[in-house]
């Protein structure tokens, strides 16, 4: 975890931003099974200073989708601007180009604010790149296989990081999807094992944050983020 201080300038609480006409919605698991529609639903802002192509970012959320279902929660998403105030509920991910900032580890893959508002998650999209073997020199431009791979690289680091920001007390597993460094194995869609304990802790935080949510929206309150 790690201070923000290039894009958390302007963080300050302010009344109101309209809902924007034209921000791109899509609900990674449309197709859910009835046993999930009950259970929260998280909803990530997309800030993707990256650019990378929009089918990358599509198949990272649905991997990211499939591992919350795993943990008893549904995703949503949306792109956003940098300017844009955080909404009520949202969880703002934002993707970095080129490697982290010096005060944080040069391996870092992703990063998220620590607790308290706004919910801010970064990714490092070029630092997952390397982790996976593939191309990583700043502006890489990636062939379709390798594309896919680090989509599923970057929707398991997102899962990850969302476990950190709802679940802030929980340290990490010894492996696993909450490994402390996530295995090649996992970080390329291979198979784990989701436990009780990572469970329970998730729809804990995961339920506190749909609460949270919901009084942000009684109160009419947004936050601008970058
Ligand atoms: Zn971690």
């Amino acid at each position: 975890m790690g201070s923000s201080r290039p894009f958390l300038l302007a963080v300050a609480l302010a009344v109101a931003a309209a809902p924007r006409a034209a921000s791109l919605e899509l609900d990674a698991l449309a197709d859910a099974p009835a046993a999930l529609e009950a259970s929260p639903v998280l909803q990530i802002a997309v800030v993707d200073l990256r650019e990378l192509p929009r089918e990358v970012l599509r198949a990272a959320w649905s991997q990211t989708a499939a591992v919350l279902e795993r943990l008893g929660a549904r995703l949503r998403e949306r792109s956003a601007e940098p300017g844009d105030a955080q909404d009520a509920g949202d969880i703002t991910v934002v993707l970095l180009p080129g490697r982290p900032a010096p005060h944080l580890k040069p391996t870092v893959l992703g990063v998220v604010q620590p607790a308290g508002a706004p919910r801010v998650l970064w990714l490092f999209p070029e630092v997952v790149a390397a982790a996976l073997g593939l191309p990583a020199a700043p502006g890489s431009v990636w062939m379709p296989r390798d594309e896919a791979l680090l989509a599923v690289g970057l929707g398991r680091v997102t899962a990850h990081e969302l476990v950190h920001l709802l679940c802030p007390g929980r340290p990490h597993d010894r492996a696993g999807l909450m490994a402390e460094r996530m295995s090649p194995s996992i970080l390329r869609g291979g198979p784990f094992t989701v436990d009780d304990a990572l469970r329970r802790d998730f729809q804990r935080g995961a339920g506190g944050y749909s609460e949270a949510a919901r009084n942000r929206v009684a109160g009419v309150r947004s936050t601008p983020i970058l």
